[in-house]
């Protein structure tokens, strides 16, 4: 189980929160001028990386927030924890 760092609560089981997916999803700028292919690359198709992945997370049993963490997929080690309006921090494994 993971224990994650929720930026407002602290450490917390993993029991506590649920994943909501690959950060950030940017929806198109211009929806009008958008062709089906972007449209159903925002829509449904995500990286599944494996190695560095960065998450949105909802604290759901706890203060009801969403923020982003930068996990390892493979070791299931984080990061990273950061707010949904902050930077993507740059990190060591990046470099
Ligand atoms: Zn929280």
């Amino acid at each position: 189980m993971l224990l994650i760092d929720c930026p407002w609560c602290g450490p917390r089981a993993e029991s506590e929160f649920r994943c909501g997916g690959e950060s950030p999803i940017v929806r198109p700028a211009a929806p009008a001028s958008t062709d089906d292919t972007a449209w159903a690359d925002y829509m449904f198709y995500r990286d599944n990386v494996k190695g560095l992945g960065f998450e949105r997370w909802h604290h759901r049993f706890g203060c009801g927030l969403w923020f982003n963490v930068a996990r390892d997929t493979v070791s299931h080690r984080i990061l990273a924890v950061y707010g949904m309006t902050d930077p993507r921090p740059v990190l060591e494994s990046e470099a």
